[in-house]
């Protein structure tokens, strides 16, 4: 058994969200000291809380700007992703707020000092800045130094270093010792200069805010320091680090020790030689273009809410499934003002990024939001968007790009408008789309993939092989028509919804000959009272859904997805693979999906960029390819998500059936 070393622990660790309640004590007595009378004034004690909601703020801000790739790509210092083992190691990265927060009080109780304090003195100001620099960060100098002694080190400080891409987040993750002594050192100015007489609230709420703002500077992994402010004044090096000063001291640890400032390292030798040549390099190299990544699946906002799934927004929300949060319901109209602002003015932006076998897949987001696809004015600008997306793909040598739910869509259908009026059926027109867009621009590299080869597969492959008759809804789309085709050629009876015979027909004919009659076409839900394998592909109401017989489950590749409002029923997800174990730098979680499971589509581009495939995956589906593209994504390691999941549900509706016949 391993004992961890003594106070490396924090005290509140198994308190889990719970530990806000500390600050609840300081909240009452404030409050007791308002509505009673005779007590003392405990304003001191908002002031703290302000403080700590202050620091958080900053912090949070912080991780926002950091997460903006759209904002800083070409200025990210160690070109790595955030992966989601670093995003839970440093998700308790505010508890120094609380210990600092309950060391204040303890603070207050024991110096007299501190009460009555005013609200302004200019000599704190200058008294605080002198105990800073002769004390803090000499003394801070010191302990770190000591911090990278063997015990030391291995039992408390590695886990400050255990992150390999500095975050904001690992500027507060440290042990509990750690954070006991450095506050402690943090506090030495502010009770020097309030025992000195020259205390001031405002001293204190600067020292302390401009504190943590330094620190996220220093960790925020985004050099922001122009490298020509130290060519004019070559002697602010010394006075203040960058962003890449303190990440050398992450990557190579024997140097760039200092606290803020880089005279210490100088006068304990312990400066990087390289500092300033990588401060330049980055700075002067973020007006390039970066690197190109191999991949890009092109998404779009499904709604207000789902928005702030973002790492920019909240890193650690986005690194668990979307689900409406109680927290982001008053901020509801901050989003809405943002998707205003987005329709106005933004354009097609990069989301986020992770490697692959060594290969760079980013995620870009046309700033759309699910609604704005349906309505019709609207149309025409999102193609547009969508267009030039595709079109900077291939100018700066992407090599496949696929896209996602509404995307195609609305792009596919819309783009060639005119040419879907003259054709007569749906998928005619689709089809046309889909060569027409690769004949409008001849030349293009890029590799348009719609994925929903893959889709198809994956519904496909959830579906039990013992199933002899299914349900299908949405039967004459692009999805439908191939999982239809698909499934007679596998002897099962399709039951295809749909009014229009003549494009039934037309499937049908498409058919072998000797399958023909599996496909059958209904027009009304009652047909499929006896079916308990549903495929929805187009919205069904609660309504429809009650013909279902009891125990029905619905596989489903509509978006949004069907509300799941039989009990005796079962549902599936969207259609999903999980990315290979060795994906890299993956911290965020695609919309609903699990942490590494992404939607088909985008799995469909992955195999599509991996195989280095050549042909565009555009217009209709061709049924021969979804056993080659499945047996391609087994190959590369991508693992279908829900199949299990719903084996065991089948066996169990059949386990609960044959209880009810006993
Ligand atoms: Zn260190
Ligand atoms: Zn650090």
């Amino acid at each position: 058994m391993v004992v961890a070393a003594p106070l490396s622990a924090w005290p509140w660790e198994n308190l889990g969200f719970y530990k806000y309640l500390l600050y609840g004590p300081l909240l009452g007595k404030f409050v007791y000291s308002r509505i009673q009378e005779d007590t003392p004034d405990e304003t001191w004690c908002l002031y703290i809380l302000i403080i700590s909601i202050l620091r958080g703020i900053i912090h949070l801000l912080w991780i926002s700007f950091s997460n903006m790739l759209f904002l800083n790509r070409n200025r990210q210092i160690i070109q790595k992703g955030v992966d989601f083992k670093q995003i839970d190691r440093e998700w308790d990265w505010d508890n120094f707020i609380l210990l600092q927060a309950l060391m204040a009080s303890m603070v207050y109780y024991i110096f007299p000092c501190f009460e009555n304090l005013p609200l302004w003195n200019t000599k704190g100001f200058v008294a605080i800045l002198i105990l800073h620099v002769t004390v803090t960060e000499p003394l801070y100098y010191f302990l770190h130094r000591h911090f990278h002694n063997h015990f030391l080190f291995t039992h408390y400080h590695s886990l400050h270093h255990s992150s390999p891409v500095p975050q904001v987040t690992t500027a507060g993750n440290a042990t509990f010792l750690e954070q006991l002594v450095f506050s402690t050192v943090t506090a030495v100015p502010i009770l020097g200069a309030s025992m000195m007489g020259y205390g001031s609230t405002s001293m204190i709420f600067a020292y302390v805010l401009v504190f943590d703002f330094l620190r996220c500077l220093g960790h925020c992994n985004v050099e922001i320091i122009p490298h020509k402010l130290f060519e004019t004044l070559p002697f602010l090096r010394y006075l203040i680090y960058t962003p890449t000063y303190h990440s050398l001291h992450h990557t190579e640890m024997d140097t760039n020790f200092c606290l803020f400032m880089p005279l210490f390292d100088a006068l304990g030798q312990t400066l990087n030689s390289k500092s300033w040549q990588q401060h330049e390099k980055i700075t002067s190299a973020s007006g390039n273009k970066g690197r190109v990544p191999d991949f890009v699946f092109l998404a779009h906002v499904v709604d207000v809410t789902s928005s702030m799934h973002a790492p920019f927004a909240f890193r650690s929300m986005a690194s668990l499934p979307f689900t409406t949060r109680l927290f982001m319901l008053p901020l509801w109209p901050f989003a809405f003002a943002i998707m205003l602002m987005m329709w106005a003015w933004s354009k097609t932006f990069l989301f986020s990024f992770y490697y692959l076998q060594g290969r760079l897949h980013q995620t870009w987001v046309v700033p759309r939001h699910g609604f704005q696809y349906f309505l019709p004015f609207a149309r025409d600008g999102i193609n547009k968007q969508i267009e030039d997306a595709i079109l900077r793909a291939d100018r700066i040598g992407v090599k496949v790009i696929s896209l996602a739910a509404l995307n195609k869509v609305c792009f596919f259908f819309s783009f060639f408008f005119p040419i879907a009026q003259k054709s007569n059926t749906e998928n005619e027109s689709l089809n046309g789309g889909g060569t027409l867009f690769v004949d409008k621009h001849p030349n293009l590299r890029v590799r348009v993939v719609h994925g929903n080869t893959l889709t198809a597969a994956v519904i496909l492959n959830e579906i039990p092989k013992d199933v002899k008759e299914v349900f299908l809804t949405g039967a004459t789309s692009k999805l439908g028509r191939a999982i239809a085709l698909y499934l007679c050629q596998r002897k099962v009876r399709v039951l295809m919804l749909t009014m229009a015979t003549e494009r039934f027909q037309k499937i049908q004919k498409e058919a072998p000959v000797e399958c023909q009659n599996y496909l059958v076409q209904v027009t009304k839900y009652q047909a499929a009272q006896n079916c308990k394998t549903w495929i929805v592909g187009k919205w069904i109401t609660p309504r429809e859904q009650s013909w279902a017989p009891p125990g029905t489950h619905f596989h489903q590749f509509v978006v949004p997805p069907i509300l799941r409002f039989r009990r005796d029923c079962t549902y599936g997800d969207l259609a999903a693979m999980r990315l290979p174990d060795d994906v890299e730098g993956l911290g965020s979680c695609e919309y609903t999906m699990d942490r590494g499971v992404v939607h088909a589509c985008h799995a469909g581009g992955v195999v599509h960029s991996l195989e280095g495939w050549t042909h565009h995956e555009v217009g209709a589906l061709d049924v021969d390819r979804i056993d080659v593209v499945w047996k391609a994504a087994i190959k590369h390691g991508l693992r279908p998500v829900s199949s299990l999941k719903i084996k065991i549900l089948y066996k169990l509706i059949l386990c609960v059936e044959k209880l009810r016949i006993i």
